[in-house]
């Protein structure tokens, strides 16, 4: 998958993607990554990327013409001959749709995502107009531009992509994961009754994550639940079910509206109303 990214600072993603998983996706081919500076496709002598804003206000507008030449140079400028369910054009933008690990899972079926990072007041709208599919926020707050936003999506797209990840599970496992009847349907199967085990005693289906621990079996005073040494693996299920159902319950209320939750699980949560647990 190829992710352009388009910036007036292409060198804040120098050290962002030369760690970790990304950096390995990079170097195994799975990822491509390129950012473009947005001021190579200026023509005067001060390589202007902004100007004032029309009808007055504060700070400058990103200038259409840099971005429209930029996504011309990486292809990706025609927006009615794209097909989208190969490419897409992404503004980052404070008033965009949210961004969230459902839209991760989009774009990562993608072949190839453009990510235009705003600066100043942002971008004239439109470059919005011709040629953004998406425009999109990483969360309710205003950064002073794109270029974190961008990283955000770029990593948590790339994650979910065959190899990126040692062990497949894990993107699916995980807080915000797919529920069974999602993950059926990806499988082609409706009912989600192919004979593979049942999975929601994980913290899959739209829940957080459950709590994880390591060596030293106590530290500072704390130990290391006693449940999760026994060895008894339905037991360390349900346990952590539960922790995931509390979890979100206390941080994401919201989230439980939409997961897929059983008849146990509703009973653990009338539990935790109750204020029992
Ligand atoms: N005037 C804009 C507003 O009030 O919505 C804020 C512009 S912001 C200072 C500059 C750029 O940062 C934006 O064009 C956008 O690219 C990026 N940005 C800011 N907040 C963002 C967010 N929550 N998600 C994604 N991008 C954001």
């Amino acid at each position: 998958m190829r992710f352009d990214i388009l910036t007036i600072f292409p060198g804040l993603f120098a050290g962002v993607f030369e760690h970790g998983v990304v950096k390995r996706a990079v170097a195994s081919g799975i990822v491509d990554i390129r950012a473009h500076d947005l001021r190579e496709f200026t023509h005067d002598r001060h390589r202007t990327v902004d100007d004032r804003p029309f009808g007055g206000g504060e700070g400058m507008v990103l200038k259409p013409e840099p971005l429209a030449e930029a996504l011309e140079s990486i292809g990706m400028a025609d927006k009615a001959a794209r097909d989208r369910n190969r490419e897409s054009v992404v503004l980052l933008s404070a008033q965009g749709k949210r961004f969230t690990q459902a839209t991760a899972r989009e774009l990562a079926k993608l072949e190839r995502v453009a990510l235009i990072c705003g600066r100043y007041e942002g971008v004239d709208e439109r470059v919005n107009e011709l040629f953004v599919d998406r425009e999109l926020s990483i969360g309710d707050y205003v950064l002073s531009g794109g270029e974190l936003g961008a990283a955000v999506i770029v990593d948590a797209t790339m994650r979910l992509l065959p190899g990126v990840l040692g062990n497949e599970a894990s993107s699916q496992f995980e807080s915000f994961g797919r529920s069974e009847a999602e993950m059926a349907a990806a499988r082609g199967n409706s009912s989600g009754e192919d004979g593979t085990p049942p999975r929601s005693t994980h913290g899959a289906g739209g829940l957080l994550d459950y709590p994880h621990y390591t060596r030293p079996a106590e530290f500072r005073g704390l130990a290391v639940p006693e449940i999760l040494s026994g060895g008894d693996h339905l037991k360390i299920s349900r346990w952590r079910r539960e922790r995931a159902l509390e979890k979100t319950f206390r941080n994401r209320p919201d989230l439980l509206e939409t997961a897929e939750l059983s008849d146990r699980d509703r009973a653990f949560l009338r539990s935790l109303q109750r204020g029992d647990e």
